[in-house]
């Protein structure tokens, strides 16, 4: 995504934020007021924009003090200030996907007992339109833990989506911040485990106490409760205790709590009672970023075009990704050879690539004019009124589905534009296609057209 779909900051917002960085969490500047833009009115009154009602809220709530200070000492005098909820299409460039180029710094292990593993941590979760809410909701849980309405905090997703990296870091976070406090981390089945061993060896109360002596209990994969009725029953009295001392909860599950079977009803209430939150497949965007931070962690050098082929064809599952970054590198090591696109291909092509049914561009250029009705002449010409722009974006996006070409290629048969500017009608024609139905009907009728 270019960055000229960023609004501008007002010089007095601008300054704000460099006076509430130096002040708040670097994790917390981030997530809270990174996305946020100012807007001086006539009337000396300061609007300050934000993604979405949930971070105006939080902003409210836990940052007015500071928000306030920030005007008073950057302007002299207290203003008026109001905080506002951005239009979907500045939210969306406002939340544009950071890398930070720094290595992470690893901290020291975390007591082993916890459960925590550091390497799952906020600084290195990558966070994209679909992660959004789900992330924010993360850093609030562990700015605050037990203090805020998200109580119990409950993620779902698919598998690989960041399900145990976002409850890890939640308890990393809090580990290094609050060390008084005591985390627990433990999978659904460890907590299982350890309860059946505590039946057989006699030590349920044991067992009690440990779980509930937690200012934090963080369960991972909750779904694998479904069926087990006594641990059900005691993980329902750890929950309720912990609730009514003011601890914090945090579940995941891969369904919503609704849609997950061999729950009993009043679990599932109680876990539906604080916040829900999902994580979504990522974008292509957001797959390209996480691959990238990944290579510069692992010191693997990638080409553009080897990140976009992998990106392209693994859609739906972060693992996955990395996956195929670990055996390219292993191959490249073993065979001491650079990892170039045939490499890659060779290596992972039969396991990732979608089958293609094979299309010309020219086909497709055709046809997708014909079907927007404009003159295919536009398809390679530098005009860029709405229309023309949507067909040529549907074209090129087209083109990358039902070819084999190159993005370079592709980019070439559109008037000679470049790459980048493929990645970016494919990654809008994506988007939309995932978010808007009637947008999708269209798309699935042009492309059955093609394809008969
Ligand atoms: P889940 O628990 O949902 O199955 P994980 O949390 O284990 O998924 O994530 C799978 C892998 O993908 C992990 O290595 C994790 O670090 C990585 N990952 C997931 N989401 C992100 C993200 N948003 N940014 C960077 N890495 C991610
Ligand atoms: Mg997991």
């Amino acid at each position: 995504m270019s960055s000229s779909g960023k609004s501008i900051n007002c010089k007095l917002w601008e300054d704000c934020l460099n006076y509430i960085s130096l002040r708040a969490k670097k994790s917390s500047f981030q997530t809270w007021f990174k996305p946020t833009r100012g807007e001086l009115n006539g009337d000396g009154e300061l609007k300050i924009f934000v993604p979405n009602q949930f971070i105006a809220d939080w902003l409210m709530d836990r940052y007015h003090d500071l928000i306030s200070d920030a005007i008073k000492e950057v302007h002299g005098s207290p203003l008026l200030f109001q905080l506002l909820v951005m239009d979907s299409q500045e939210a969306k460039a406002q939340t544009e996907i950071e890398f930070h180029r720094r290595p992470l710094t690893l901290v020291k292990p975390s007591g082993s007992g916890y459960g925590l593993n550091e390497r799952y941590r906020f600084e290195s979760f990558v966070v994209g339109n679909f992660n959004q809410f789900a992330h924010a909701a993360a850093v609030a849980v562990a700015e605050a833990p037990g203090k805020t309405k998200y109580n119990p905090l409950f993620i779902y997703g698919g598998t690989g989506l960041g399900k145990t990296h976002l409850i890890q870091a939640i308890g990393n976070y809090i580990y290094e911040n609050s060390p008084n406090k005591r985390v627990i981390y433990a999978t659904s089945e460890r907590f299982t485990s350890d309860f059946i061993s505590a039946l057989s060896n006699g030590t349920v109360t044991g067992f009690t106490t440990q779980y509930r002596s937690a200012d934090v209990l963080l369960v991972d994969d909750i779904q694998f409760f479904s069926g087990k009725e006594s641990t059900q029953e005691q993980f329902f009295h750890t929950f309720n205790d912990l609730d009514q001392l003011g601890k914090q909860i945090v579940l995941t599950s891969d369904r919503h709590p609704k849609d997950t079977k061999g729950l009993e009803e009043r679990l599932l209430s109680r876990f539906s009672s604080g916040l829900v939150a999902d994580l979504q497949p990522p974008d292509l965007e957001t797959r390209m970023a996480i691959l990238r931070r990944r290579t510069e962690q692992e010191g693997i050098k990638l080409p553009e075009d080897v990140l976009f082929f992998i990106a392209d064809n693994v859609t739906s599952n972060i693992r996955e990704l990395e996956g195929c970054l670990t055996r390219l590198s292993a191959y490249s090591s073993l065979e001491k050879t650079a990892i170039d696109l045939d490499f890659a291909m060779r290596i992972l092509g039969k396991e990732i690539i979608r089958p293609k049914r094979e299309l010309t561009i020219s086909e497709i250029k055709k046809r997708t004019s014909e079907f927007f009705h404009i003159d295919p002449a536009m398809m390679t010409a530098k005009k860029k009124t709405a229309d023309v722009a949507l067909a040529r974006q549907v074209a090129m996006y087209l083109s990358r589905k039902h070819t084999a070409c190159s993005l370079k290629g592709i980019g070439e048969s559109f008037g000679g534009r470049d790459h980048s500017t493929v990645i970016h009608a494919c990654t809008l024609i994506e988007k939309r296609v995932a978010s808007e139905s009637e947008f999708r009907e269209k798309i699935r009728h042009l492309t059955s057209l093609l394809l008969n």
